[in-house]
């Protein structure tokens, strides 16, 4: 039984021979458990094969009876083979038949041996089966044996998901193929069919044996130590210097590229005869097997720290640059991520991204507002979903109702293909009503915009019969461009967008940078720790005046001979406002004096979006000349729940006394002092939400083009001044708490309004 330290090199030169010849993956398949048998001086050599219908079944084997391969197998959990394969860790048994689990198959003739090793072949974290191997002693195997095996179970995993191995004499598929159904939210509407593109792809390792274990043994220590460089590099750069989140996940990689154990479990893996990337992606599997069963946030979090660091060593030790998915998209591109910044999204083509799925995210996160303003389905919160998916599988999100389904089955896909089909009737449907006007049953003119932000979506204008834009998020021109867009550009920009929405109104609202939205080549001074509280919108535009001095030159520019209205966002003290608007006579004066054509009128405004505005709504609404309420901001500084925050997205209903209270009190105001008011935050675009803001007094709503047909219908349906009569009484003061959502639910259903 000796020699074992010294054969696994011997070992992985034989499989990779075996790798090499010209024959069948079952011929292939046999050879291995065979060399793995004579190599560690086994009397058993099987290997077991996850099928989709949670079975191992018993692929090859040396030792047991081989009429019992392919007749043989176990379900998930049963057995020492499917305990194995439930819990993604190796067993090693000196008796196996005496261990509680032990199964006996008496078609394998197993009877005779005691000693086992078995191991979970692992894939990027799936188990896709189990290697074991047996001896008639009883003993137990030693470390280096238990790493040789997993070791070879690597090279397994590589094959079956090379494909070859299909199911013999029975129905099903490998589980690698296995239809999933995963239960997310969805975040945007819509179904999008295609196939998996990785935000993040894997480096995905094609050399695993090693010709030279001394050389690969230097590769690994010179990647790792490019790796500390360049994390204490980033450690050391001064825009990452302050305390955050930021500096928080570095410091987490800088203690993992030191930890001890994790390069010791390399370096046995690289000194078996792997190549450096090889023992990197092994080790990796491991810890994301790990990552999978793991339900402590904290410790997922870690483990996810981890796994992003071996990506950057696969990265450093195969020459890829880091960042995200490059090269040709597909078609039908669903891009699946772990999360995604706003300005990210706008890196894949539109026109072949068909949907989003994130293991993370939050409904109104600004990744969120982007893909719905652009069109694209989201679904979010999808537990492990990158480790589920390879880069091609197909995949369908259904932003509708919150679910994934992954390498559908064929029923599966023509259901949603029907779906497809079906949402564009009612889409033609919805069309019909474009042109019918917006009045309530009872009489009430609803005046509906749309939220917009690239020339793109102009076009919706037309579509949906909306009456304006209600919000044109400036931002989103930066944030597509590569480097800062010069006043040129943005003038060319804000004319295109007047002269596509003819005699409808824009409402344009100066850039709201900073904070998530974060331009890529705009470096920050400092690193905030709550961004969103940070130095955003108004705030950098007033101590950077350059900045919204040549936007509001661009702005105004762009309107001469037109109207003009523009708002500012994150206004919290109302001298702000007055600041700005003093930055926009002084660019008018400016103007004129060189004999531009000024706008024919100029209406100024701000978003209330900071709750300190409301209580200054008096000054405020006798100081501008139209208002826009931003719930998404108002929410999350009202409820102080960061709109970004994966864990906080349903704890708080914005249906609910203290939040409908707070709108109210802004639309009675509005209306005491006649200054035009608007609703552009998410809350607008949901027809139920939207039928509580009508019956608190808003009368003009603005929302993503894919919302106005469904809030229509509701409005079409609705008598306002009944659910009025039925909801104030049950905001004021000694009414219970009562669920306000189930009864605006009940009132909906009861009066026949689809919400
Ligand atoms: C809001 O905060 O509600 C809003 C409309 O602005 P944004 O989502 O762009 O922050
Ligand atoms: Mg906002």
């Amino acid at each position: 039984m000796r020699g074992i330290a010294a054969a696994p090199r011997l070992l992985l030169r034989r499989l990779r021979e075996v790798l090499a010849e010209p024959i069948s993956a079952q011929e292939r398949l046999d050879k291995i458990v065979d060399q793995i048998a004579t190599n560690m001086v086994a009397e058993v050599c099987s290997a077991y094969v996850l099928r989709s219908d949670d079975t191992l079944e018993l692929y090859a084997t040396v030792g047991l009876n081989r009429e019992a391969v392919h007749q043989t197998s176990l379900k998930v959990g049963e057995g020492l083979v499917g305990l194995i394969a439930a819990e993604a860790r190796y067993l090693n048994l000196p008796n196996a038949q005496v261990h509680p689990a032990f199964a006996y198959k008496p078609e394998t003739g197993e009877e005779m041996f005691n000693a086992f090793l078995g191991v979970p072949i692992l894939r990027a974290g799936r188990t896709l089966g189990v290697l074991v191997v047996q001896n008639k002693a009883h003993r137990t195997y030693t470390e280096e044996e238990v790493e040789v095996l997993q070791t070879t179970a690597m090279i397994i995993a590589e094959m079956i998901a090379a494909g070859g191995l299909e199911p013999i004499g029975r129905t099903g598929t490998l589980d690698i193929k296995r239809p999933l159904r995963l239960e997310g939210l969805g975040f945007s509407e819509g179904v999008g069919l295609g196939h998996v593109v990785l935000h993040e792809p894997r480096v995905v390792v094609s050399n695993l044996i090693a010709d030279d274990t001394n050389h690969e043994v230097g590769r690994l220590n010179d990647a790792i130590e490019k790796l500390r460089i360049s994390v204490d590099d980033l450690l050391s750069r001064s825009d990452v210097a302050a305390p955050g989140e930021h500096r928080e996940v570095l410091e987490a990689y800088r203690l993992y590229a030191y930890d001890r154990g994790w390069l010791r479990k390399m370096e046995e893996a690289v000194r078996n005869g792997l190549t450096a990337e090889a023992s990197v992606e092994k080790v990796q599997s491991d810890m994301r097997a790990r990552m999978l069963r793991q339900t402590d946030p904290y410790l997922r979090d870690r483990l996810h720290d981890f796994d992003a660091l071996a990506n950057r060593l696969l990265r450093e030790l195969m020459g890829r640059p880091h960042g995200p998915a490059g090269g040709m998209l597909p078609k039908d591109a669903i891009v699946v991520a772990r999360n995604m910044g706003a300005a990210e999204l706008f890196d894949y083509d539109r026109d072949r991204l068909r949907a989003l799925a994130l293991e993370e995210g939050a409904p109104t996160s600004h990744v969120t507002i982007v893909a719905r303003a652009l069109g694209i389905p989201v679904v979010g919160q999808l537990s492990g979903v990158v480790s589920l998916v390879e880069p091609g599988d197909p995949i369908i999100v259904d932003g509708d109702s919150g679910q994934v389904h992954l390498r559908p089955a064929p029923d599966v896909e023509s259901a949603y293909v029907e779906k497809v089909r079906f949402r564009a009737r009612r889409q033609a449907q919805y069309r019909r009503l474009r042109s019918k006007p917006s009045v309530t049953k009872d009489g009430q003119d609803v005046r509906m915009q749309l939220n917009a932000g690239l020339l793109v979506d102009m076009p919706h204008l037309e579509e949906s019969g909306a009456s304006g834009i209600g919000l044109f998020r400036t931002e989103l021109q930066f944030m597509v461009a590569s480097s800062f867009p010069r006043l040129s550009e943005q003038e060319r920009l804000y004319r295109s967008v007047l002269d596509a929405a003819g005699d409808k109104p824009v409402t344009f609202r100066s850039l709201d940078i900073g904070g998530d939205k974060v331009l890529p080549y705009v470096r920050q001074s400092e690193e905030e720790e709550n961004p969103a509280m940070g130095w955003r919108a108004i705030r950098l535009g007033l101590d950077r005046p350059g900045l919204l001095r040549t936007q509001i030159r661009a702005l105004l520019k762009a309107s001469g001979g037109r109207d003009l209205r523009l708002m500012f966002p994150m206004v919290t003290d109302i001298s702000e406002f007055e600041r700005a608007k003093a930055m926009v006579e002084r660019e008018k004066a400016f103007l004129k004096k060189h004999g531009y054509k000024l706008p024919d009128t100029i209406r100024l405004g701000v978003m209330i979006e900071v709750p300190s505005l409301l209580f200054q709504l008096d000054e405020l609404f006798n100081l501008v000349q139209f208002a826009s309420v931003g719930s998404n901001d108002l929410m999350q500084f009202m409820l102080a729940s960061d709109r970004g925050s994966t864990r906080l997205s349903n704890r708080y209903d914005p249906m609910s006394k203290p939040v409908l209270r707070a709108l109210k009190l802004i639309a009675d105001k509005a209306s005491e002092h006649h200054v035009p008011l608007t609703l552009c935050g998410e809350l607008a675009g949901r027809p139920l939400e939207a039928m509580a803001l009508l019956a608190i007094g808003y009368r003009s709503i603005s929302m993503s083009a894919a919302s106005i047909g469904p809030v229509k219908t509701m409005v079409l349906d609705l008598d306002v001044g009944r659910l009025r009569s039925r909801l104030l009484p049950r905001l004021e003061p000694g009414t219970p708490a009562a669920d306000l959502r189930l009864f605006l639910k009940q009132y909906a259903a009861e009066q026949g309004i689809t919400v």
